[in-house]
């Protein structure tokens, strides 16, 4: 009942927005679903799954700003506002706010959904590059440079996306992810022109890309979190058990950015 409600609302918000490139819809579902599995922010509902609002949007049928919304424990769709006094106070979404100020609230979610766009198509590009690489390092075993730079050929070709039937894909954020790996071609070029040896450079030991950032697990490194679970054998409970060490001192799981992808 709460979803229906939503999405009346969604379409209300599609009316008052510029959907040029007629995918709206899609990336709504994937801003509807990043609030139903996001799980950060806010110390007082950390346990809760929500999206947090860019800016606070003034309510005032109930006198406070409305500064994230989120999924309860009974599943129904609550916001999370402030109120002058500063206190934090829970209310029914969809039921209780006027039409005006919901549509502000979709409005703002629709600004955040350039970035939930651009971490898909980099999944997707992400997904295409890895299983092209494996083939040309792990099946046809070529050298890394040669693997990475068919992989790239490859890549700087799509048009279409590669795992949907006709689906157009988004070429800003693909000349950016080409243009990632094209620097890292260059460095490895220079670095071993200068001396560097191809062990001296990082790679995820599930499929041998170079990498400057993503996990280290006691030893092994993973690129991204397909990697990492590939690297557990498919043993997501372990895995997130190691991972929740990762703040502690002694944690030798965790994610983290290097400066480069070769060895310090
Ligand atoms: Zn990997």
């Amino acid at each position: 009942m709460e979803n229906e409600t939503i999405y009346m609302r969604i379409a209300e918000c599609k009316a008052c927005v510029n959907d040029e490139d007629g995918n709206f819809d899609e990336l709504m579902e994937q801003a509807l679903a990043d609030m139903l599995q996001v799980k950060e922010l806010q110390e007082d509902s950390s346990c809760l799954s929500h999206i947090q609002l860019e800016e606070s949007v003034w309510c005032d049928f109930l006198d406070c700003n409305i500064d994230a919304v989120f999924v309860g424990e009974d599943d129904a769709i609550h916001a999370l506002a402030s109120s002058r006094g500063g206190v934090n106070l829970y209310q029914y979404f969809p039921y209780q706010i006027p039409r005006g100020t919901m549509l502000e609230v979709l409005l703002q979610i629709e600004k955040q959904l350039k970035r939930v766009e651009h971490k898909y198509w980099w999944g997707v590009y992400k997904r295409f590059f890895k299983e092209e690489f494996m083939a040309w390092r792990k099946l046809a075993k070529r050298d890394l440079l040669y693997s990475l730079q068919m992989t790239l050929m490859s890549t700087q070709k799509i048009t279409a996306h590669p795992f949907k039937l006709g689906k157009p894909v988004n070429q800003t954020v693909l000349q950016e992810f080409c243009n990632d790996w094209q620097i890292v071609i260059n460095d490895i070029i220079n670095e071993v022109n200068e001396g560097a040896s191809y062990d001296d450079i990082r790679v995820c030991d599930n499929c041998g890309l170079p990498m400057s950032d993503g996990y280290y697990l006691g030893g092994e490194f993973a690129c991204d979190d397909d990697c990492c679970l590939a690297l557990y054998n498919g043993d997501k409970e372990q895995m997130e058990k190691d991972l929740s060490h990762a703040d502690e001192a002694d944690g030798d799981c965790y994610y983290t950015e290097w400066d480069s992808i070769f060895f310090d």
